[in-house]
């Protein structure tokens, strides 16, 4: 008999973990617009966040509607030019490719490295070299992987090129934030899942007052003026309550996550490999097992054949997609052989130990 295990069960906190901030909401009469719960949130998640990286001073936050518009908010507060061309990686989720043109700009796709499988500062200086009119890059969190940042802080120091970070994925992996922008998505399917939500996040308190006021009309604090050209992406105070009852829960949350991921690590052996670092360092929402070349029709064959649901989830990169099929890019070799051999397995709290260790048989063929 064949089972049936969903890739992804996302699990968000329940009514009752929501009620008292909802009564809350319903005492202030305070619905939008920077109200009390979202000010709480930004707070105790910029001290989250800050508990979590090294230490460095304040840690500011901007809540926004989702990570998509984290990355295009991120993009107009960064680059001074009304257009250009902004690098970015060919492999990673098919939002960033439609931030930077939505943000008025011509995303320009980039290979990864082989081990990481990130874009690197290293793939973009080769690129600055040979493409004009660059105006930034775009490095991606690979499926919520940790980023180099010092080593993208040294590329803008060294080039005046500004970088901006999709680390929609990577809320809770992250070990170094900067002055630099980090976008976060706290969509449902995210570690710090609150439904739809996104966030900046940076040490420079100038750049998120100037995110937050473009999320708001370019308001700039009480005055009802548009000092600058923004829209409406706020974050209502429900959000908010999502947000706070989260945060009540994610250290239990990321303890099973991260107990989980070590029996994927030591299921697969030898058969498969996780990102570097995976289970040990970090952990996140998916779990994507590097496959050689030459297994990958097989273990496929085998998920399908038992009832076992996988993903690609950046498919076999931004290059595919209909809509970004005409957009320039470098040479792309190794984001085609590795998107082809990365597969997201099965990975949430719904899933049970020995449902792991099956799916680790069938990795081990
Ligand atoms: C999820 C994701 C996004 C988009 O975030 P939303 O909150 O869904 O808008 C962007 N980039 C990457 C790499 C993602 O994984």
């Amino acid at each position: 008999m064949t089972t049936n295990i969903p890739v992804l069960v996302p699990t968000l906190p329940t009514a009752d973990a929501l009620l008292p901030y909802l009564r809350r909401i319903d005492q202030s009469n305070w619905y939008s617009n920077n109200g009390p719960l979202l000010q709480e949130f930004s707070r105790t998640f910029a001290s989250f966040l800050s508990a979590r990286t090294d230490a460095g001073g304040e840690l500011y936050v901007a809540p926004v509607v989702n990570g998509t518009i984290a990355i295009e908010l991120a993009l107009r507060q960064r680059i001074k030019h009304a257009n250009g061309v902004v690098l970015m990686p060919a492999y990673t989720f098919v939002a960033t490719a439609h931030a930077v043109a939505n943000a008025g700009f011509e995303p320009f796709l980039l290979d990864i490295e082989e081990e990481t499988l990130a874009l690197s500062p290293r793939l973009a200086k080769a690129a600055l070299a040979t493409t004009p009119n660059v105006v930034a890059v775009v490095a991606v969190s690979p499926f919520g992987g940790p980023i180099d940042i010092p080593a993208w802080e040294a590329f803008e120091a060294e080039t005046g090129i500004p970088v901006v970070f999709d680390a929609a994925a990577a809320a809770t992996s992250l070990n170094h934030i900067g002055d630099q922008p980090v976008c976060l998505s706290l969509h449902a399917t995210k570690v710090f899942a609150m439904g739809e939500a996104g966030a900046v996040v940076s040490r420079d308190e100038a750049t998120i007052k100037r995110i937050l006021g473009m999320a708001g009309f370019g308001f700039d604090g009480p005055a009802r003026t548009a000092l600058y050209r923004g829209g409406n992406y706020k974050c209502s105070e429900y959000v908010a309550a999502m947000g706070l009852a989260m945060l009540g829960d994610i250290e239990r949350k990321l303890d099973n996550l991260q107990r989980m991921t070590r029996l994927y690590k030591e299921g697969i052996g030898n058969a498969a490999r996780l990102q570097p670092g995976c289970g040990d360092n970090w952990v996140t929402i998916t779990t994507n097992v590097v496959v050689d070349d030459g297994a990958v029709d097989a273990t496929l064959a085998r998920f399908d054949a038992e009832g076992v649901q996988w993903r690609r989830w950046y498919g076999e990169g931004c290059h595919k997609q209909p809509a970004f099929e005409a957009t320039r890019r470098s040479d792309l070799s190794v984001t085609e052989r590795i998107a082809r051999r990365t597969i997201g397995v099965p990975f949430h709290e719904k899933l049970s130990d020995a449902q792991i260790g099956k799916i680790c048989s069938l990795i081990r063929g």
